[in-house]
């Protein structure tokens, strides 16, 4: 077995700091383990021995990029232009066509020079937002589960992570209520995502006006991941919480094409919202990059202006995915939702088993990897995740090896 609880658990105690002569700094020792390169190294243990492994782990795309997309990168990567250093704030054809997205999708109005950053993927901008910001001592609140990066960020920046439990009893929302007063002094942000990785929840307009009001109240940057915003089903739209009144002064909301256009190799997405914390952002960011290959920013045009039927379409075969995964674990009796967005299952362990144990049994007895909630934090104990990024062949295959396990 690839990823025991043993190996787990001398990950965690830090064992990777004892076989070096070079002591870690305590913030990089205080770093969770990023679980999805430890469930790799199980899965390619496991095709080693020629197993058949159904790989419902990561959420990565398996359709390709649109056609029109990789035309326009081999046509902007032919000019020489292209090939220098690229603008650290990214090409303005860019932040034009990520203003006029906006306006199509929220209806809302962004000034392209100063309310949006072009970033490379939307993961280094969420990791590097708390630099600009926390100071040792600091706080900000995290969501658990929740996208690695929130706590990584928040730790590599000298702050602490209070976390906020997402509990299916209040829908996979935080509690903002019992947040205690000395952290919300002490908070300087606040991490939501929706809708949401790992629990596939969405956000209600309730939740988000009740989200603005705490924040301003407490002077706490929201800092928004909307990288499923596309990815919905059965007519659900996500909304930008920039739609809503008194988020402009507060919030910086986090895009990426990744999953919308099938191009989470290509490193792009971009940060929108207040212009103060995006500059703040850009900042941090032009001493740490030198900005984005110009050829993927021009391709990022075309996916943001050319036609959108094709999202329309990946969120089709999600959907059919979606209803034959689910119905086919109801039918073996699992406790499953149907996600209204994103291409998670979130799903629950049988009684008293827990999620690495529960992962490690689906490995070994059916060759499929699914993500053990822990990975996402203590409260996502007591579940496991599948992603819809198989054809349905290959679920209905994973569903009838269950079958046989259960
Ligand atoms: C996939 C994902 C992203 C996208 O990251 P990129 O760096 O843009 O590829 C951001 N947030 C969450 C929650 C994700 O699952």
């Amino acid at each position: 077995m690839g990823f025991s609880k043993a190996s787990w658990a001398l990950l965690n105690a830090g064992c990777l700091e004892r076989i070096s002569m070079f002591k870690l700094s305590k913030k990089v020792q205080s770093l969770p383990p990023y679980l999805f390169l430890e469930i790799d190294k199980a899965k390619r243990q496991a095709a080693k021995e020629g197993r058949d492994i159904i790989d419902l782990g990561i959420g990565d795309p398996d359709q390709p990029t649109p056609k029109f997309i990789i035309e326009a990168l081999y046509k902007a990567s032919q000019d020489p232009a292209n090939h220098r250093y690229a603008l650290d704030q990214g090409m303005p054809v860019l932040r034009r066509a990520i203003q006029g997205w906006y306006k199509r999708r929220f209806n809302v109005g962004l000034d392209p020079d100063t309310e949006i950053l072009p970033l490379i993927g939307s993961k280094e901008g969420i990791a590097h937002f708390p630099l600009a910001f926390l100071n040792p001592g600091d706080i900000s609140l995290v969501p658990d589960p929740c996208y690695p990066p929130y706590k990584g960020g928040t730790i590599l920046a000298g702050g602490a992570p209070y976390i906020m439990p997402l509990l299916e009893s209040n829908h996979f929302l935080p509690d903002l209520k019992k947040i205690p007063l000395l952290a919300r002094k002490k908070a300087k942000m606040i991490f939501v995502n929706y809708p949401n990785n790992p629990t596939n929840a969405c956000a209600s307009d309730d939740f988000y006006r009740q989200l603005i009001e705490f924040s301003a109240r407490n002077k706490i940057i929201i800092i928004s991941d909307l990288a499923y915003s596309e990815m919905a089903y059965d007519g659900y739209k996500a909304r930008s919480l920039l739609e809503f009144p008194g988020a402009r002064e507060i919030v910086i909301e986090f895009h990426s094409l990744s999953k919308t256009y099938n191009m989470t190799g290509w490193r792009i997405g971009w940060a929108s919202g207040n212009a103060n914390l995006i500059s703040a952002l850009a900042k941090v960011k032009s001493n740490i990059d030198s900005g984005i290959f110009s050829a993927i920013q021009l391709a990022a045009v075309a996916a943001i202006e050319g036609p959108q039927d094709y999202v329309k379409s990946m969120c089709d075969i999600y959907q059919e995915r979606r209803d034959i995964l689910v119905e086919g674990l109801s039918a073996l009796g699992w406790s499953a939702i149907k996600p209204k967005a994103t291409f998670y299952v979130w799903i629950k362990t049988p009684a008293k088993v827990d999620s690495i144990s529960f992962s490690a049994k689906l490995l070994k007895e059916a060759n499929i990897v699914a993500t053990p909630g822990v990975g996402f934090g203590k409260y996502g104990e007591g579940y496991i995740r599948m992603a819809l990024t198989v054809p349905k062949e290959r679920i209905k295959e994973a569903l009838v090896r269950l079958k046989k396990i259960s």
